[in-house]
């Protein structure tokens, strides 16, 4: 019982709160945060205050930034005519670390999901087709995942986009179904990126 130590309960709530944190990891990560030195938990309480108060979203494309815009929108060596459009800023970095883009990117956060009531407002779709009516894009590649919502918000944009002077396109397959960006060795990303084929809506 640890009713008489509400620190530490507090502590286990809290890390309980986490993704993928259950109540058994939770206790555990507790007593091992509370076996460490005090200036490791302080280096710990400092970073998890430091990523809220300093951590934003780009203004142009929604990636996590410190610095607005962000290193990518500021970057003058990437090609402005194509953008590709991800759901996550984690889907943002492993098409980096697949190598193969060197166009601008917009993050969506998040995809079409009627069910769970994210429309295109709960998006950053509406500042996408801002930013296609302002600037000089070409080729809108759409790289959400390949999951059903990550699909229907594909062909969703697809059809958007299809009143404006910009090709449309998706990542090629090899990709497995229900598979997530974040998790892909680079090599298959990059070969889909490279063999990306253009949507018909
Ligand atoms: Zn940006």
């Amino acid at each position: 019982m640890l009713d008489s130590v509400p620190s530490l309960t507090r502590l286990i709530a809290e890390l309980g709160r986490l993704p993928g944190v259950g109540r058994k990891t939770a206790t555990r990560l507790a007593f091992f945060i509370l076996q460490q030195p005090e200036g490791e938990t302080q280096a710990l309480a400092r970073a998890l205050a430091d990523v809220k108060q300093r951590v934003m979203f780009c203004s142009q494309c929604y990636h996590v930034t410190e610095t607005d815009p962000c290193l990518f929108c500021r970057a003058p060596d990437r090609d402005e005519a194509l953008l590709c459009v991800v759901e996550q800023p984690q889907d943002l970095l492993a098409i980096e670390r697949g190598g193969g883009f060197h166009g601008r990117y917009h993050v969506l956060h998040g995809a079409l999901s009627p069910l769970d009531g994210i429309g295109p407002d709960a998006l950053r779709i509406p500042q996408l087709i801002e930013r296609v009516k302002r600037t000089g894009i070409r080729e809108v590649l759409v790289a959400t995942n390949f999951t059903m919502e990550g699909e229907a918000t594909a062909l969703y944009l697809s059809r958007l986009l299809r009143d404006f002077p910009v090709r449309v396109t998706r990542l090629a397959h090899g990709i497995p179904m229900g598979g997530d960006l974040e998790y892909l060795d680079s090599q298959t990303l990059s070969g889909a990126l490279a063999r990306r084929y253009e949507i018909e809506s």
